[in-house]
């Protein structure tokens, strides 16, 4: 399919590629709808095997974004950017101040932010050329590392789970078993300790481990096969996607599976057999969008109690995604769509697109350091 053709399917807005020959960037930058606001993603640098993997997944991150946003009530349209290279060899401060350029360019029309390979330092170049940038470090005025308010919403989905399927929020004596105690999954871990619940855990990498046996001693450890068919209340996916795929559905020994990771189910058909076994299914872009509310918080002036008090509200959020599901008889996934899509429908009737003009500019961007 030709670009246009996609980005018509898709429901897509603008796709911008850019190059630099002067530092070797190539990037494309997918605005998805800007019905809610500005165009907020992070980007991601990857060694992609082709252009065409590189425009697929910016369509499919971008698009992504949308629904996270609108779900989680903020107002921002969705959007990704995607530079082509090896995060080892090719960032440079050039790279990143020549990208952050571009952004510019695009008017407030996109916002970027961290994303798999790029890292608080690549932002502060990007911020050097451009407002149009979250997830600044704390020092210059910026939200910083995303992860304990990521953890901190996957928390609160947790307990709304966990009122569903039993009544009560309270997480004492429940038993969680976490796989991948990456950034996430170790503050995850932290605040079910400290709220009384039961760790079990898996990782492939030492330092995890090691980390979870210094902090927890009284976690446990699984073996990465086994971390599905093992019993527990709720099962945290926090490592990659396609977590709950046709190997792993059958293993499940859960009442709920609630995490951190994006895509969590392989196909959307995944989550009508979580349905059907009787497994709650909380959305993980609902409940991992704490640390996209986070970085939105940047826009007036970033402060913790704010950006926690916005987080909290997920637990209401998940709570109104499971009725909808119950009142339509769809799964969990498809509710938590509508949800979204009844949102961006219901506001496309006022305002067609953000036309990111600069009196748009919320205060709070005009930081420099
Ligand atoms: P991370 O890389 O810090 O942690 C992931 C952990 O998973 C690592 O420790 C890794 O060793 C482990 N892992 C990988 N494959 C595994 C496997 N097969 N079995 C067991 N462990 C495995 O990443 P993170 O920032 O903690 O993010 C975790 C997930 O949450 C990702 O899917 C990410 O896209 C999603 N997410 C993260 C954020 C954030 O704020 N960091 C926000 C939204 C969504």
């Amino acid at each position: 399919m030709l670009t246009l053709e996609k980005m018509y399917s898709m429901g897509h807005e603008e796709v911008v590629f850019f190059q630099d020959k002067s530092c070797g960037l190539k990037a494309i930058i997918a605005i998805h709808d800007t019905t809610l606001g500005p165009a907020l993603g992070g980007t991601r640098m990857w060694q992609y095997a082709s252009e065409a993997d590189a425009l697929e997944d910016v369509l499919r991150l971008s698009r992504g974004m949308t629904y996270k946003a609108a779900v989680s009530g903020l107002n921002l349209g969705g959007g990704k950017a995607v530079i082509i290279g090896d995060p080892k060899k090719d960032k440079s401060e050039a790279l990143f101040r020549s990208f952050g350029r571009f952004i510019e360019s695009l008017n407030g029309r996109y916002i970027t932010a961290e994303d798999v390979n790029t890292s608080v330092d690549d932002i502060e170049h990007i911020f050097t050329e451009t407002n149009y940038v979250t997830g600044v470090a704390q020092q210059y005025g910026g939200s910083g590392n995303p992860a304990p308010y990521t953890a901190l919403g996957v928390f609160r989905g947790i307990e709304a789970s966990v009122t569903k399927a039993f009544g009560s929020r309270s997480l004492k004596g429940r038993t969680v078993a976490i796989q991948g105690v990456g950034s996430v999954g170790f503050e995850l871990a932290k605040l079910l300790t400290e709220a009384g619940a039961a760790i079990k855990y898996t990782d492939i990498s030492e330092r995890g481990i090691q980390m979870m046996k210094e902090s927890f001693p009284g976690a446990k450890f699984i073996q990465p096969s086994e971390i599905f068919s093992t019993d527990c209340d709720v099962y945290a996916p926090c490592a990659l996607g396609a977590s709950i795929n046709d190997d792993t559905i059958h293993q499940l020994r859960c009442k709920i599976v609630a995490g951190a990771a994006n895509n969590q189910l392989k196909e959307d058909r995944h989550g009508v057999i979580l349905r059907e076994k009787g497994i709650i299914y909380a959305p993980d872009y609902l409940i991992n969008a704490g640390g996209l509310m986070n970085v939105s918080i940047e826009f007036e002036g970033w402060a913790d109690s704010k950006s926690r008090r916005m987080i909290d509200t997920i637990y209401d959020k998940t709570l109104a995604v499971f009725k909808i599901a119950e009142e339509e008889n769809i799964s969990v996934n498809r509710a938590a769509d509508v949800m979204a899509e009844k949102r961006i429908e219901s506001i496309k009737s006022l305002k067609h697109t953000y036309l990111g003009k600069v009196d748009h500019r919320m205060p709070g961007q005009k930081r420099r350091f």
